[in-house]
C-alpha cells in the first residue's frame, strides 16, 4: 500500500490514483457493521459475544455493554431441540456456514422467530478465530407466510370439494391449476388435459354464434353456460358440459415487474357435467327428428317414385312423338292417322306435365352451424333398430373436436342415413357374416371427411361412378329406384362437396364423404 497513491481521502470512499481498486478505511467497515438492518454479532469460538451493532440491541433488547462478554446461549429457548443446536455447531465447528431457523428469547422474556446465519471466521491457516452471527427478526413474516399458506390450503379444499370442473389455464391453454373433479374427468376420459378441448369446443361455439374469424386468443372471451360436447376417444357415449370461464390476472411478483406493472393472464375455467339432463332432450329430440325423418322419407320417396315415373313415360312418348313426325312426312301432316296421333302424344306430354308439376318441391332448409358428429351420432340412433336387427357392430370412429361446417342439417342427415342404410342393406344379406360397419370422421383439408365402410360384398369397380346415376341400381328384385345416392350426391354437390366410393377396397364398401366447412356462395 505504502507505494501506492491515495487519490481522495473521504470518510467514505477511497480509490486509488493509479485505477487500482478501492480501499476502505477500518472506521467505514465499523460504521456499516454497526448500522446495519440486520443484527449482527461477532464471538469467540466458544459463542462468547465480543461484539454487537445496534440493530442486535433492538431486536434483543440488550444493550451492548449488557451483551459483550456473554454467551450466545443467552438467547436461547428451550423450544428448540438440543439437537439442533448440536448440528449448528457441528457444522460451524468444521469450518462451515450454518443458517436456519430458531425460536430466541429477548431481554424482556418474549420470544421472536430468527433467522439465523453464522459464518466462521478463519486466519491464514484455516484456524478459526471467530463466529460472525447475523439474524433478522421474521415472526411477522412467518406468521403472513402461515397466514397465505392456511389460505392457500383451505381454498384448495374448497375448490377440491366443488362438485364441478375447475381448470385455471394460462394464454396458451396449459393447465395450471385443477381440482379433483378435473383429475376425475381426465381418468374417466383417459387423456392427459381434457381442458384445452373443451376450450376449443367452446370457443367453435361462440366463434360461429360471433361470426367472428378464428384464432383468437382465449382471454378474450368471458362465457357464461355454454353448452358444449365432447366426444370421447373410442367411441364412448358423448358427454356434455355447461362451461363457465372468467379472466383472472395474477400480479409478478418478479423485482422488476413492481416497476412495469406488469402480470399474466389467466382464464377460470369452470365446467359442470350435464350429461344425464342432455341425454333426456336427445331422447326426445331423437324420438320428434324420427317422424320428421319419416314424413320426409315419404316425401322423397313420393318424389323419387314420380320422378322415375315421369322418366320411363318420357322415353316411350318421344318415340311415337317421333313416329308420328316420320308418318306426318311421309303420309302429309292432314293424314286424320296422323293428325290422331299428334293429338295423343300432344296429351301424353300434357299429362307428363300435369304429373311433374305433382313432384313435391325440395324444401328449403335453414343453412347455420352444423357438428358431423353430432349429425352421424343421430343417424346411429335413428338406425339402431336396423342395426340390431340385422346384427350389425357399429365402430364409431369421430375425431373428438370437429369444426362446425355450415350446412343444411336435415339434408346432411338424410346423405349420412342413404350412406348407412345402404351399408345395413348390403351386409344384411345371406352369406355376409362379417358385419361390421365402420364410421369415421376427421377435419382435412379444409373441410370435413366422413368415411363409411362396411363388410358387404362390396360394390364392383364398374359401378363405382354409375351408382350416383339417378335410378341406377345395383339392388336385385323391385321396390328399388336407385335414386338414394345420386340425392346423397346431390345434397354433397350442394354443400360443395362429393362423395365417392373408394376403388382400391378388397372387401366390402368405404364410402368418402368430404365437406368444406363453408357452403359454396
Ligand atoms: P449450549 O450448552 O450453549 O449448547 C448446546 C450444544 O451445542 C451443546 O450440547 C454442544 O454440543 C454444542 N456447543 C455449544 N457450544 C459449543 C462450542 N463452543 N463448541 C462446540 N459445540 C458447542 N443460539 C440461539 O439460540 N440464538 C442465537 O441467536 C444464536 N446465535 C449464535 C451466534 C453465533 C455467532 C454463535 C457462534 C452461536 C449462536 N447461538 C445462538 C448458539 C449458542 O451459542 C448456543 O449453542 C445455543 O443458544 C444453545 O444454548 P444452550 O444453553 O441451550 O446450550
Amino acid at each position: 500500500m505504502a507505494n501506492k497513491q491515495l487519490r481522495t481521502a473521504s470518510d467514505g470512499e477511497q480509490q486509488m490514483a493509479d485505477g487500482s481498486p478501492p480501499t476502505i478505511h477500518p472506521q467505514v467497515f465499523q460504521q456499516t457493521v454497526n448500522q446495519a438492518e440486520m443484527a449482527i454479532s461477532i464471538t469467540d469460538v466458544h459463542g462468547n459475544i465480543l461484539y454487537v451493532n445496534a440493530a442486535f440491541s433492538r431486536v434483543t433488547g440488550y444493550a451492548s455493554d449488557e451483551a459483550i462478554g456473554k454467551n450466545q446461549s443467552m438467547l436461547a429457548t428451550e423450544a428448540m431441540p438440543r439437537e439442533l443446536y448440536q448440528s449448528l455447531w457441528q457444522t460451524i465447528s468444521h469450518g462451515e456456514p450454518w443458517s436456519g431457523r430458531l425460536v430466541n428469547r429477548r431481554k424482556d422474556g418474549s420470544k421472536y422467530l430468527a433467522e439465523l446465519s453464522i459464518s466462521p471466521v478463519v486466519n491464514a491457516t484455516g484456524e478459526i478465530l471467530n463466529y460472525l452471527g447475523m439474524h433478522r427478526d421474521i415472526t411477522e413474516v412467518h406468521r403472513l407466510e402461515y397466514q397465505v399458506r392456511n389460505q392457500k390450503a383451505l381454498i384448495e379444499s374448497v375448490v377440491d370439494a366443488a362438485p364441478v370442473v375447475i381448470a385455471l389455464l394460462d394464454i396458451d391453454d396449459r393447465v395450471v391449476l385443477d381440482n379433483h373433479e378435473y383429475k376425475k374427468l381426465q381418468a374417466d376420459l383417459g387423456m392427459a388435459e381434457p381442458a384445452p378441448m373443451l376450450m376449443s369446443a367452446v370457443r367453435a361455439s361462440l366463434e360461429l354464434e360471433a361470426g367472428r374469424g378464428r384464432g383468437r386468443r382465449n382471454l378474450g372471451y368471458l362465457f357464461l353456460d355454454r353448452e358444449v360436447r365432447l366426444d370421447p376417444p373410442g367411441g364412448r357415449s358423448p358427454r356434455w358440459f355447461s362451461c363457465s370461464g372468467s379472466r383472472v390476472r395474477e400480479d409478478d411478483g418478479a423485482g422488476d415487474a413492481l416497476l412495469t406493472g406488469q402480470g399474466r393472464d389467466y382464464l377460470l375455467l369452470v365446467a359442470k357435467e350435464v350429461t344425464s339432463l342432455r341425454a333426456q332432450q336427445e331422447k326426445v329430440r331423437v324420438a320428434a327428428l324420427q317422424v320428421l325423418m319419416a314424413d320426409e322419407d315419404r316425401v322423397s320417396t313420393l318424389r323419387e317414385s314420380l320422378s322415375a315415373a315421369t322418366f320411363r313415360i318420357e322415353g316411350p312418348l318421344n318415340m311415337i312423338a317421333s313416329v308420328v313426325g316420320m308418318l306426318s312426312r311421309r303420309k302429309g301432316e292432314t293424314d286424320p292417322m296422323s293428325v290422331a296421333l299428334a293429338d295423343a302424344v300432344s296429351a301424353g306430354q300434357q299429362a307428363l306435365e300435369d304429373l311433374r308439376s305433382m313432384i313435391p318441391g325440395d324444401t328449403r332448409e335453414k343453412i347455420g352451424p352444423v357438428n358431423v358428429n353430432e349429425l352421424l351420432r343421430d343417424v346411429f340412433d335413428l338406425s339402431t333398430t336396423r342395426l340390431l336387427a340385422a346384427g350389425i357392430t357399429v365402430n364409431w370412429k369421430p375425431q373428438a373436436m370437429l369444426p362446425a361446417l355450415q350446412g343444411a342439417p336435415n339434408k346432411l342427415r338424410s346423405l349420412f342415413k342413404a350412406l348407412i342404410d345402404n351399408s345395413i342393406e348390403a351386409m344384411n344379406t345371406r352369406g355376409c357374416r362379417e358385419r361390421e360397419l365402420t364410421v369415421a370422421s376427421s377435419a382435412r383439408l379444409g373441410g370435413i371427411e366422413i368415411l363409411i365402410a362396411d363388410t358387404g360384398p362390396g360394390i364392383q369397380s364398374a359401378h363405382h361412378l354409375k351408382v350416383f346415376e339417378p335410378f341406377h341400381t345395383t339392388k336385385r328384385g323391385g321396390g328399388h329406384l336407385g335414386t338414394g345416392l345420386s340425392s346423397a350426391q346431390q345434397v354433397a354437390a350442394e354443400h360443395g362437396g362429393f362423395i365417392e366410393i373408394e376403388p382400391l377396397m378388397t372387401r366390402g364398401c368405404r364410402a368418402r364423404v368430404l365437406l368444406p366447412l363453408h357452403r359454396p356462395a
